[in-house]
């Protein structure tokens, strides 16, 4: 199901380019099949936007028209930066209230990882190094399993699904390239790489940054308030975001800008200017916000020093580069018990809630298996070594 329709977008004035973008989504939410609509929403400006036409379009229909299910979805990873989920909270609230007052068929979720995929139960409990550039395990784990479970639970009930993302090709170079390959356009409907049934909608493709603001600051969200909050979010953390992730081909752009706002736990970038940013604008709480800063830095020595990883994989695997050095695995059992001691630690100091009770048992869970794998371990090399064995996994 790809189609195309006409677009005049290049030499209009924005007014004119927004309004064209208004015609593509209304043409598209008038096709008869009534697909249900998936909006993904980050609370970033892009997914705003993007949410803020949608909007404009069914509130302008009359009620008998508006016969399509829409669904605004953001993801929460459970190691959201605070305000940036504050955020989405509070505007995903704000999006369900307005939209039953005003009569219209838009409902709000927010997706979250399974307990036993989140950041806490990979770190902690099966020891997974903080995500690196070339080790970027989270995105799949936190954002796009949770989304694509929803599509395929959207689609028990329906034949087809439509899913509506902000992505513009003036992102970054990753995501011109990625989207010209997928030949994407603001009028066209795209497949899904891995979700059959699902076409994905990126109608503010060729939008540029400054569109975007434009569009926001002048216009006051019709959920009803203005964009001052956002606004001076990005202001303060620095401008990029770790977008609601939809495929692996999308994760590229996840935290790889360098001033992002994303998990406050990211270790993808070095330096987390987003957090940082927050702290030297006297945004918010500045001693919270750096002690979770001053515990992201942490982890980072921690992956950086192999003295707290094991020599070998999970799998018990020995992993070499190409020039014959070791690639050391997972956290040591003792460093995975001294994270967790100084989480809750952090979790007195600033008040929140920074990992969730099932976290805990799932973490325990997976310490006593890799326990029991160990004792097993141990007795065979006794058994073939005889009384003292070589160090292992946890020794060596
Ligand atoms: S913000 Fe960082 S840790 Fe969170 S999903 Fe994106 S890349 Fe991973």
């Amino acid at each position: 199901m790809t189609k195309s329709t006409a677009l005049p977008i290049s030499v209009a004035t924005l007014p004119n380019r927004i309004e064209a973008i208004r015609n593509v989504i209304r043409s598209e939410y008038q096709e008869a099949h009534h697909y249900p609509w998936l909006v993904a929403y980050s609370g970033g400006k892009d997914s705003t936007l993007l949410l803020q036409l949608v909007w404009d379009v069914i509130a302008d229909l009359p009620p008998e028209a508006r016969q399509r299910r829409v669904l605004v979805v953001g993801n929460d990873t459970l190691v959201e930066s605070p305000l940036v989920i504050e955020h989405l909270r509070d505007s995903l609230n704000e999006i369900s209230s307005a939209a039953q007052q005003q009569g219209l068929p838009i409902e709000t979720k927010i997706t979250v990882p399974c307990i036993d995929q989140t950041f806490w139960v990979s770190v902690i409990g099966r020891g997974y190094i903080p995500p690196t550039r070339n080790f970027r395990w989270c995105t799949d784990r936190m954002k796009i399993l949770p989304t694509t479970r929803l599509l395929k639970e959207t689609l028990y009930n329906a034949k087809g699904i439509v899913l509506l993302i902000g992505t513009r090709r003036a992102e970054s170079q990753n995501r011109r390239r990625a989207m010209d390959r997928r030949e994407v356009t603001s009028s066209h409907l795209n497949p899904h790489n891995t979700v059959d049934n699902c076409w994905m909608f990126a109608p503010l493709a060729d939008l540029e940054d400054n569109d975007v603001w434009m569009t926001l600051m002048q216009h006051s969200a019709p959920w009803g308030r203005t964009h001052r909050r956002l606004i001076t979010l990005y202001r303060n953390a620095g401008g990029g975001e770790c977008p609601l992730v939809l495929t692996k081909e999308q994760a590229p752009s996840c935290g790889s800008s360098s001033p992002r706002f994303g998990c406050w736990t990211c270790t993808v970038v070095r330096k987390d200017r987003s957090l940082r940013g927050l702290i030297d604008s006297g945004y918010s709480d500045t001693a919270r916000m750096e002690a979770l800063f001053d515990f992201r830095e942490w982890l980072i020595d921690l992956r950086e020093d192999n003295k707290n990883r094991l020599p070998v994989r999970r799998d018990g695997n020995v992993k070499r580069r190409n020039d014959g050095s070791r690639v050391y695995g997972p956290f040591r059992l003792e460093v995975r018990r001294e994270i967790l001691k100084r989480l809750q630690m952090l979790e007195r100091q600033t008040g929140e809630q920074l990992i969730l009770p099932g976290e805990i048992d799932c973490i325990e869970d997976v310490w006593w298996r890799d326990e029991i794998r160990e004792d097993a371990r141990l007795s065979l090399r006794r058994s073939i070594l005889g009384q003292n064995p070589k160090p292992t996994l946890e020794t060596a």
